[in-house]
């Protein structure tokens, strides 16, 4: 039930292995946290250099506490000796829990899964960080739909406290409730939910951006006018513009879709022309340079 969730199930032990598929922004916070947790990481991505860049791009980060005097340059060098490049899938055949980060496309994530069954035993605990997409869809076909589920977390994953545990109609209980106790002994705050479109935080937050952009349209005030407005009266940590900027607007292009066309166009989600066109001049936020506002 519920209400005896997250009670029983220990969370994986530090001598698992985790792996990490794709080494962009989420991927890569995603197996620092998991080497933070003290576990060995293996990082795959299927573009040549992007795991090695991937784990370049932490220690830089790691570095740089170190410089500001928050962390110790032995714990950092500890953290970065456990994470590892992998040049196959096949080389993840022996983690214990495989995270999946990869592009936010339903065909391209059962691709990956269907290859992951193959090489993975039937313990192994395969979970996807989709924003949107169903985990009941990515789990169909399987042979052990059981063990996937999803483990979401939020950008930064080092930073942001909020991990959903995403249960498909096919998952365990006992798969989501040892993804929870282990994403509690990682520092983070879990919480299960039910594959829902968008899930609980990505659905809530669909009208924050899409009343942002609505806004832009009209003509009612520029992004950085309506991001301060947010922040300071608002509250809102940041603006929507800010924050679509570092999510990457392929990325939020696609969830918005996603909910959209699973909701069966319900025009709350719709997408909007001004992203679309971002994405379509590559202009993809902080990640490209350039998106709302210019990095360059
Ligand atoms: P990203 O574009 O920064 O990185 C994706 C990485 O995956 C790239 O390095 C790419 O080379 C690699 N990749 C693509 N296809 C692959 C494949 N078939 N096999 C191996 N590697 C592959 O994207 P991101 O922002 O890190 O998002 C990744 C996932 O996390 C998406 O499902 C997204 O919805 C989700 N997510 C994103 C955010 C965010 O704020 N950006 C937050 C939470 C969840």
């Amino acid at each position: 039930s519920q209400a005896s969730r997250g009670s029983e199930m220990a969370a994986l032990s530090p001598n698992d292995i985790i792996a990490v598929i794709g080494a962009g922004a989420m991927g890569a916070g995603i197996a620092q946290v998991a080497a933070q947790a003290g576990h060995r990481v293996r990082l795959y991505d299927n573009r040549e250099g992007a795991a090695q860049a991937g784990i370049e791009g932490v220690h830089r980060q790691l570095e740089q506490r170190v410089a500001k005097g928050k962390m110790a340059q032995e714990e950092v060098d500890a953290i970065i000796a456990r994470m590892t490049p992998a040049a196959t899938l096949a080389e993840l055949a022996d983690s214990r829990l495989v995270v999946e980060a990869i592009v936010e496309d339903l065909e391209v994530k059962r691709g990956v899964f269907a290859e992951l069954e193959t090489l993975c035993g039937p313990d192994t605990l395969l979970t996807s960080n989709t924003s949107s997409l169903s985990i009941t869809s990515i789990a169909s076909g399987l042979e052990h739909p059981e063990r996937v589920a999803g483990l979401h977390f939020f950008n930064p994953a080092p930073v942001m406290k909020l991990v959903e545990v995403i249960s498909g109609l096919a998952t365990a209980s006992e798969t989501a409730e040892t993804l929870h106790a282990t994403a509690a002994a990682w520092g983070k705050i879990p919480v299960h939910a039910s594959s829902t479109p968008g899930f609980i935080v990505n659905r809530v937050a669909r009208p924050f951006y899409a009343e942002g952009l609505r806004l832009l349209q009209e003509g009612t005030a520029a992004p950085a006018t309506l991001d301060a407005l947010l922040r300071q009266a608002g509250g809102f940590r940041m603006g929507p513009f800010e924050l679509m900027d570092l999510i990457g607007h392929d990325v939020n292009y696609a969830v918005t879709r996603s909910v959209f066309y699973a909701y069966y166009g319900d025009t709350r989600f719709q997408p909007s022309l001004v992203q679309q066109a971002l994405v379509e001049a590559g202009r993809l936020g902080r990640k490209s340079g350039h998106g709302f506002y210019d990095y360059r």
